[in-house]
């Protein structure tokens, strides 16, 4: 408590006012600006995209010749459907010739923050970050604090399978390291800074967080492994906020539910990052462990550009001016408010390395409608990854979180994975737990989901593999390829 008061009171806010961490006041600022009618809220985001648009244009190679080719004069972007006409940048993108092409020449030389997106398939993606990206990235993780009805500053326990996390130019990224090593001769010694406080300093002693190692590494079979140890674990930390991977999440409350052991201490919420989870897998996860919950998404490029409110937990409230999000459809146009599209995502504040209209590989809907909290920034119903976007036998579009909504809360099915051959043929491994199988539950919803006409061939597997990420994915489509925008196709999707 102590701890927290200090923090909140004097050591963020004097950052703030004297140092470029600037993050305490910028998190305010996100959450006033919330409030605003959704039209300033608007103004102000075009603001910053006019001006990170001219400096890209100026400074970064890979956004000079991609507006040039598309025709773009930067300083006339200032409505939504030009803002389209730039094109989407891909992760491949933001890898080839890394940093000289994407690396702002005014920012080199500076002291600059790398971070490795670990566990992504390939070669891994590095990002650099600046000190007002670094503070603004912060903000927007204690503003899903705000959001959710908790302490900024509460205490946390995650448990997930990879995290962003600081870097040396090479991407290594030590547990340790010697901040004040003598060899100046070494590149990346300021790189090297960020891996110390971020390892050593801030996140022990200041976020008072602790983490909770994975179930499985990356490219794992995986099979049964002993959950106990991990409800013991945070019985005894007994945190305030438990921000887990939502198929962890569920594994520990089938778990629970399965055994009767008595729930673990979280003392406010479950916070779900690295993943969705859809309304039923939420409650089902909730209502176990006795907490409310609340769901935030963004990724390492973007820390969170969404975040739940209490109101509506299905649907995340964005940062409108931390971060600018388009659903798009296959055509390249925008989709009008409610349509499922293409999320397309541009960091505002991440001027050393700029993100403009990155292709994170996620589906979703933007909602324009107010939401009963005030507040007045549009909200975002995401639809999960687009390698489980299916094109079913009926011709419909069918999201990952419709297929974990359905078939994750059914008895007796721990994990899934449903993977398509065809708009009618599809194979279903099932990973059973202990109690006997709806049936009955699952063939309902399978040809719901998948059209009357669909086949659908059953096994029974010991345990579900994971992807280099040490993330499941549980649904694989071979249609999502058309609903992606035709002028990104070249492109392979992203898969993490
Ligand atoms: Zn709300």
């Amino acid at each position: 408590m102590l701890r927290r008061a200090l923090f909140k009171e004097l050591v963020l806010p004097a950052a703030a006012a004297l140092t470029p961490l600037t993050s305490w006041r910028d998190m305010q600022a996100l959450c006033e600006a919330e409030f605003d009618p959704l039209e300033r809220q608007r103004a102000r985001r075009w603001t910053l995209i006019r001006a990170l648009l001219v400096h890209a244009y100026r400074e970064v190679d890979i956004y000079r010749v991609a507006m040039d080719r598309a025709g773009v004069d930067p300083i006339e972007v200032s409505q939504a459907r030009r803002f389209a006409n730039l094109p989407i940048t891909s992760k491949n993108v933001l890898r080839d010739g890394f940093p000289d092409r994407q690396l702002a020449r005014n920012f080199r030389g500076r002291a600059l923050r790398y971070s490795n997106t670990s566990g992504s398939t390939g070669r891994p993606l590095l990002l650099i970050q600046d000190m007002r990206d670094i503070a603004q990235k912060y903000a927007s993780i204690l503003r899903s604090r705000v959001l959710a009805g908790v302490d900024p500053l509460a205490t946390q326990v995650r448990f997930t399978p990879n995290e962003c996390q600081p870097s040396l130019p090479s991407g290594d990224s030590p547990q340790a390291i010697n901040p004040i090593h003598r060899d100046h001769g070494v590149p990346g010694r300021r790189a090297a800074f960020y891996v110390f406080m971020e390892k050593q300093v801030v996140n022990p002693l200041i976020h008072a967080r602790h983490m909770l190692d994975p179930l499985w590494p990356g490219n794992h079979p995986g099979g049964d492994v002993a959950l106990d140890p991990v409800l013991s674990a945070l019985d005894k930390l007994a945190p305030e906020v438990f921000s887990v991977y939502p198929l962890y999440g569920l594994l520990l409350a089938k778990h629970l539910r399965a055994t009767g052991r008595a729930p673990p201490k979280v003392r406010a919420l479950i916070d779900f990052s690295g993943g969705l989870a859809p309304p039923r897998v939420a409650s089902l996860i909730g209502e176990t462990f006795g907490v409310p919950t609340a769901q935030a998404c963004g990724g390492c490029e973007f820390a969170r550009y969404g975040a739940s409110c209490p109101e509506d937990p299905a649907r995340m409230h964005l940062a409108e001016t931390y971060a600018y999000v388009e659903a798009v459809r296959s055509d390249g146009g925008l989709c009008t408010p409610g349509e499922l599209g293409n999320l397309v995502v541009t960091s505002l504040h991440s001027w050393a390395m700029p993100i403009i209209r990155l292709e994170p590989g996620d589906v979703g809907r933007i909602i324009e409608d107010p939401c009963a909290c005030g507040r007045r920034s549009r909200r975002l119903q995401h639809g999960g990854r687009i390698q489980a976007l299916v094109r079913n036998a009926n011709g419909e579009w069918i999201t990952d979180a419709e297929f974990w909504d359905a078939l994750l809360p059914l008895d007796g099915l721990r994990l899934f994975r449903l993977e398509q051959q065809s708009e009618t043929d599809y194979t279903l491994s099932i990973w059973r737990g202990p109690e006997a199988l709806d049936r009955a539950g699952l063939d309902e919803a399978l040809g719901r989901l998948l059209g009357a006409s669909a086949r659908v061939r059953i096994s029974e597997v010991p345990g579900l593999s994971t992807e280099a990420s040490g993330k499941f994915q549980l649904v694989k489509s071979n249609t999502y390829e058309d609903f992606r925008p035709s002028s990104a196709r070249t492109q392979r999707v992203p898969v993490n």
